[in-house]
């Protein structure tokens, strides 16, 4: 049997109890006590949900292949537009990884899809009978992805907090429509951070006064911060390597670069326990927006929050605490939970923190960063249009404008393949503006958009507008305790 040890030390589960619990009771993160390797001739001829399978088996430890196939089917089978989930796209020089196909429109729904099967599961295999009530906040494309995966999953619940004005009029629209008799949509007045550590605080709430556990409930975690929600991402980068080998883009062994787009540094974590896992990576190229804390730390090894917080065109990369970038600490450190145990206490009370001199060197050998504020978001839109006639979503669109100088400044050779985190129609109006148009407000931008470029609108987007609003509520930061007390009673 694998364990999954705590970033900070004080705890170890298996890999059911770590997807249960969300977060560590020493409040740090379940990381993997090993990685097994997985041999990828062998993956060269699997679909991709296949591939999901194969690749969650390895990580998740105690999940039978059976038992991981049939999580893999019934989460994705039907809800993406098309069997292959991912396509990957030839786009200029490089590959586009197109993780936007799902029920949502962003590619949280590759993870979303999964987590609700692998928790009731999970809940199985602990013998436990709670309701599992799981709390988010979200910057906009989790909230959705989350409240679709877990919408009347039986024994569940969700509760899901969004920044008031910290997300788009699509995002709000979609996460305000939500049907589901199991499901809350609350708006908090503040930024993406302050939700987000009110969550963390709820849970810390929780865990001193037990009051989930008197009304029969367990909380827990669909940020990615969860084992669950981290595991399922591993396994696009295997998927998009296999259509290069296929398509005999690359040999087979041949290292690729990953751009990605981030902001809690999980989705680029990703792609290092794929690397841990025997993918032959070469760079992971993380690109943020005008939030740039990840460019900074991975340039410097300082990572220092004590900056302006912006308001982008890519929302969902506005972050100053990329939660999942622990996971990474303590990897590189040779399993130092003492080290990232202070280095998160520095964090939370100076505000910064340096990482030491181990840690800094492997971060340059294996990944490159940079940074795009909107109006480099913006140009790249147009000029990937116009030159090459695809058209990118602002998050992609920062992950392509990093692509470009890495090309310039730092060029190794290697095939890249950029990963696209939603559709172009989730960001209507800002994608419009970077053509050239004013756009109309709500919906009526993404006919706009449709009439200017060809680009088909997603399903699920178009029948939006035609849905009631169900969900109102709005709270202080400091109320979002007391809602979900009474959300769960
Ligand atoms: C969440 C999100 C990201 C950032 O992913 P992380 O895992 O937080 O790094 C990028 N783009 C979009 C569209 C997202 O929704």
């Amino acid at each position: 049997m694998k364990f999954y040890q705590s970033t900070r030390g004080g705890a170890r589960a298996t890999a059911w109890e770590a997807i249960l619990e969300g977060i560590a009771p020493d409040g740090g993160l379940y990381t993997p006590e090993e990685f097994s390797p997985l041999n990828i001739e062998e993956m060269l001829e699997l679909s991709a949900m296949d591939i999901s399978a194969r690749v969650l088996t390895a990580l998740l430890d105690g999940f039978s292949a059976e038992e991981m196939t049939r999580i893999v089917r019934e989460g994705y089978a039907g809800k993406f537009e098309t069997d292959e989930l991912m396509p990957l796209v030839k786009v200029g020089d490089a590959y586009v990884l197109e993780l936007f196909r799902g029920p949502t429109s962003a590619f949280k729904d590759v993870a979303l899809s999964l987590l609700p099967r692998l928790m009731t599961a999970s809940r199985d295999k602990a013998g436990a009978r709670e309701e599992i009530a799981v709390l988010t906040a979200t910057s906009g494309d989790t909230g959705k992805a989350a409240l679709e995966g877990f919408c009347d999953v039986p024994g569940t619940r969700i509760v899901v907090f969004y920044p008031e004005d910290g997300v788009s009029d699509v995002q709000k629209a979609q996460m305000q429509t939500q049907r589901g008799g199991n499901v809350r949509v609350c708006a908090v007045r503040g930024n993406f951070d302050d939700a987000q550590t009110g969550v963390k605080a709820i849970f810390a709430d929780d865990r001193e006064h037990r009051w989930a556990a008197q009304a029969k409930t367990r909380l827990s975690s669909a940020n990615s911060i969860n084992l669950g929600r981290l595991a399922p991402q591993v396994a696009y980068y295997f998927k998009s390597y296999m259509d290069l080998a296929r398509r005999g883009e690359i040999a087979m062994g041949e290292e690729v670069n990953f751009v990605v787009p981030t902001g809690n540094f999980g989705d680029i974590l990703a792609g290092d326990f794929a690397r841990r896992m025997g993918l032959p990576v070469a760079k992971l190229i993380c690109a943020s927006n005008a939030n740039n804390v990840l460019t900074a730390f991975i340039r410097t090894g300082l990572y220092d929050r004590r900056r302006a917080f912006h308001k982008t065109a890519s929302p969902s990369m506005d972050i100053l605490v990329s939660s999942n970038l622990e996971r990474y600490l303590y990897l590189e450190s040779g399993r130092d939970a003492a080290l990232v145990a202070r280095l998160m206490r520095e964090l939370t009370e100076k505000g910064a923190y340096t990482a030491p001199e181990g840690v800094r060197k492997a971060l340059s050998e294996r990944f490159w960063a940079g940074c795009a504020d909107d109006t480099d978001t913006f140009r790249t839109i147009a000029r990937v249009w116009h030159e090459l006639g695809y058209l990118l979503d602002t998050h992609t669109a920062v992950a392509w404008s990093v692509y470009e100088r890495f090309r310039q400044q730092d060029d190794n050779g290697k095939k890249t393949v950029v990963l696209a985190t939603a559709s172009p129609y989730k960001f209507a109006a800002s994608v419009l503006t970077a053509l050239g148009k004013a756009p109309a407000p709500g919906f009526a931008a993404l006919d706009e958009l449709n009439a200017l470029t060809g680009v088909p609108v997603p399903k699920n987007l178009a029948a939006i507008r035609d849905l009631p609003v169900l969900h109102t509520d709005a709270v202080e930061k400091r109320d979002m305790l007391s809602y979900v007390k009474e959300a769960i009673r």
